[in-house]
């Protein structure tokens, strides 16, 4: 059974974490689990939208020969190029006009596992007014994991929705969650 989506205010911000093709069942990087991620991420988002807060999606997108690919000497195999279909949204995400596509890893020289490193998103939203950031999304023990701990030492109140994410690798999920309660943020199970 799925939860009911959370209860989000003006101060909210929901960040939707590389729900991308390439992340989910069939694509490049697929972490298991990732489309079933879909329906209540979607719920999410619109208990967000109808409360004002506003909804970010951060998508990776690297350049052709990105430095995180393997014949590069990077980590990972060659996955969301910009422009391709590995690299698009997931398509049955409720993406809308009014949420903010955040594009990072875009320099060929660099990766950013991060929804904040590179892409201005902490000031954006301390402008904004936002004091919480709740974060869903893939995959849970990267690029989930970092968005986390930087929106802590961004100083907001973060929350993770762990029913809402799923790890590459499901062995590193409690190293996960002994980072994220060292560094304050909240898990909802
Ligand atoms: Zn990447």
């Amino acid at each position: 059974m799925q939860d009911a989506p959370l209860d989000y205010g003006p101060a909210d911000a929901l960040l939707v974490v590389d729900m991308q093709n390439d992340f989910c069942e069939g694509g490049a990087l697929a972490v298991e689990g990732g489309k079933a991620l879909v329906p209540g991420i979607n719920a999410e988002i619109a208990a967000a939208r109808a409360a004002g807060a506003l909804v970010v999606a951060s998508r990776d997108w690297h350049p052709l020969d990105h430095v995180s690919f393997a014949h590069r000497g990077g980590p990972w195999p060659v996955h969301c190029v910009q422009d391709t279909e590995g690299a698009a949204y997931h398509p049955d995400l409720a993406l809308d006009a009014s949420t903010l596509r955040l594009s990072k890893a875009t320099a060929l020289d660099a990766d950013a596992y991060s929804a904040f490193d590179g892409t201005g998103l902490a000031g954006y939203l301390e402008e904004r007014g936002v004091a919480r950031v709740i974060v869903c999304g893939l995959a849970l023990d990267v690029c989930v994991r970092a968005t986390v701990l930087d929106a802590r030492k961004h100083g907001f109140t973060t929350l993770l929705l762990a029913s809402l994410s799923a790890a590459v690798d499901p062995a590193a999920e409690a190293d996960c969650r002994a980072a994220f309660a060292a560094a304050g943020a909240e898990v909802r199970p």
